[in-house]
């Protein structure tokens, strides 16, 4: 990691976060294809994938009554076992571990993120630790079975749900629980650098121009994640012979994304998923396609949301402000960016 000299380009930052974090085969395919050009990648755990279903009781959500959430919880024994298993093993290869919180509680199942006070999200990461600290005690799990060796202190940040949340509340509890990121706002469409937003680091979700979606006739400015570019494909309906012609728009996006940002401002750019099989597998494919061509391309670094947070605050101040300072790219043709 080196401190930029005045008037040299950053390196072009590609940050690759999974949400949910809860699939084996996911967990693999990834790692296989980081490991050819030593990327590291971000998965966001979902607290309650280290509760058996059986034991699902142990989460209260905010506002929501004792063992309910909006998804599944960890299942059997054996699948919870194999995710901790797969969380160690990403986190010694040197990926990062953040978090997804727990009950993925959004709008259409209030209260949810949009409605929670600090109070709540102290409440909702308080249970996330916990479930990371205790998950044997809660399960019930004998000695035999590994250790999850993650410290809860390696996680540094997340993703809300659905993105939602007042970053206003969620603030003070990222805080307390000694977190120094989000990843889940949104502001201006483009791509710009991370600021700090009362002491928090902000990665600004990117809204971006699709090439793809532009040529369907469709308003070309997407949120550059799964289910937002599901929507407004198909408004999210399961339609798995259209795959190949969504993960093309998808790859299309990616591709203008990195080329306007590589060849403009070196806005850190977000490849963000859950892990999923979306519409025969939309979302995973592409990212994973992307992650293979361009991660080791000359100038390019694949890496964590905590790597380009130690780079940033290596960077003269003046250096990192100029940088923040630049204008968005990838708003499409009519705004000049390309
Ligand atoms: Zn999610």
């Amino acid at each position: 990691m080196t401190k930029l000299k005045p008037g040299e380009k950053p390196p072009q930052f590609i940050i690759f976060s999974f949400d949910g974090a809860g699939s084996h085969d996911k967990w693999e395919a990834f790692s296989k294809a980081a490991k050819p050009t030593d990327s590291r990648f971000v998965g966001f755990l979902t607290g309650i994938y280290l509760l058996e279903t059986a034991n699902k009781d142990a989460y209260t959500g905010p506002g929501h009554a004792k063992g309910k959430a909006s998804i599944g919880f960890g299942g059997s024994r054996d699948e919870v076992v194999l995710e901790v298993e797969d969380l160690n093993k990403a986190y010694a290869a040197g990926h990062e571990i953040g978090t997804h919180f727990n009950g993925h509680f959004c709008s259409d199942n209030p209260p949810g993120g949009d409605d929670w006070s600090t109070a709540d999200w102290e409440s909702e990461l308080g249970q996330f630790f916990t479930f990371m600290k205790d998950w044997k005690k809660i399960n019930g799990v004998g000695a035999d079975a590994p250790d999850l060796k993650v410290p809860t202190d390696a996680i540094k940040g997340g993703r809300t749900p659905c993105l939602e949340g007042d970053l206003k509340k969620l603030t003070p509890a990222l805080k307390k629980f000694g977190m120094t990121y989000d990843t889940s706002k949104q502001q201006a469409p483009g791509m710009v650098w991370p600021t700090k937003v009362d002491g928090i680091w902000e990665f600004y979700m990117q809204d971006v121009y699709s090439p793809g979606f532009a040529k369907q006739g469709k308003n070309p400015m997407v949120t550059a994640m799964d289910y937002n570019f599901w929507i407004k494909f198909n408004q999210g309906k399961e339609q798995p012979e259209t795959a190949p012609e969504l993960r093309k728009i998808v790859r299309g996006t990616y591709d203008y994304m990195y080329e306007q940002a590589f060849n403009g401002n070196r806005a850190p750019m977000l490849v963000a998923n859950h892990f999923n099989n979306w519409n025969g597998d939309s979302f995973n494919a592409p990212a994973l396609s992307f992650m293979k061509e361009t991660c080791g391309k000359k100038d390019t670094i694949c890496t964590t949301y905590q790597d380009v947070i130690a780079w940033m605050e290596l960077q003269d101040p003046k250096v990192l402000a100029d940088l923040q300072g630049l204008p968005p790219v990838a708003t499409g043709p009519s705004s000049g960016q390309g």
